[in-house]
């Protein structure tokens, strides 16, 4: 990550051969298990982390919609979405994991101002499932102690917002909120100031551009969304693409070898006139 903060501030090309690892949220198993397979084989992580997690005071909204889907024993539910619109959810037809996905984009596009709430007096109730009052503890988050752990072992530990709400559709001020605060539980915490950021989901439509320029603002020289896409140093680096991991060993080496990036100047080169 240094390299490539360095790459940006001097206009200088990235190496060659470069590849570097970030996983999000901030679970407890990242710091568990991943930074410890990842330092087995010689590679730093980047971790980008919800501070509110971190301090305990929720988990993420989108990790609730699949726990709560997954322990629903309803089959036909009508659900008031935030924005009053309706919603029928049927579990005895569709499949599982489509209808947390699917339930998942629909709340992307709603306000998510008042999300944390709607969860627990609209979601949970209309799920018939009991809402935990204590993180399940198979969805605990890594502490505070464990992120300074990380940092002093070499790994990088940077805010990915305090709620994980998409900020695209919160206000100025929620906005405002989300990024500063982050920044300064990082702070707090870790005894540096960050520079480093990654949007919550990271789509396009996620955020815009005024969390651009309130990063700005606020210090922040590279952000990452999950466009996926390979780094260069003529991009924009509050935008900078990230690849999410694939299932498949085959898909990720095409990724670390760059054939994707043939594959996407081919079909590049398909989609202009003959
Ligand atoms: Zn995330």
């Amino acid at each position: 990550m240094d390299d490539l903060r360095a790459a940006f501030d001097h206009h200088k090309p990235l190496p060659s051969k470069s590849v570097m690892f970030t996983i999000d949220d901030g679970f407890f198993d990242h710091h568990d298990i991943a930074a410890r397979v990842f330092k087995e084989f010689g590679y730093s992580l980047n971790f980008f982390v919800i501070t509110g997690f971190l301090d305990r005071n929720l988990w993420p909204w989108d990790d609730q919609v699949a726990y709560a889907l997954h322990r629903s024993k309803k089959e036909v539910i009508d659900l008031r979405l935030p924005s009053g619109k309706e919603l029928t959810i049927n579990l005895r037809h569709d499949d599982i994991g489509d209808v947390v996905y699917s339930l998942r984009s629909t709340l992307k596009k709603e306000s998510q101002s008042d999300l944390y709430a709607w969860l627990e007096k609209g979601l949970y109730p209309a799920l018939g499932v009991e809402y935990p009052h204590e993180i399940p503890t198979s969805y605990r988050p890594m502490s505070w102690s464990d992120a300074r752990t990380l940092r002093d072992a070499g790994h990088g530990v940077y805010p990915h917002t305090c709620t994980h709400r998409i900020l695209s559709t919160l206000s100025v001020d929620e906005k405002q909120s989300e990024i500063e605060m982050s920044i300064r539980r990082v702070e707090a915490e870790l005894d540096y100031l960050p520079d480093i950021f990654a949007y919550p989901t990271g789509r396009r439509s996620d955020y815009d551009q005024l969390d651009i320029e309130r990063l700005q603002r606020s210090g922040i020289k590279l952000a990452f969304n999950t466009i996926p896409g390979y780094v260069r140093a003529d991009r924009n680096s509050l935008e900078l693409p990230r690849f999410s991991l694939p299932c498949d060993f085959d898909d990720f080496r095409q990724i670390v070898n760059r054939f994707e990036a043939f594959k996407m100047k081919v079909r590049g080169l398909a989609k202009l006139p003959a």
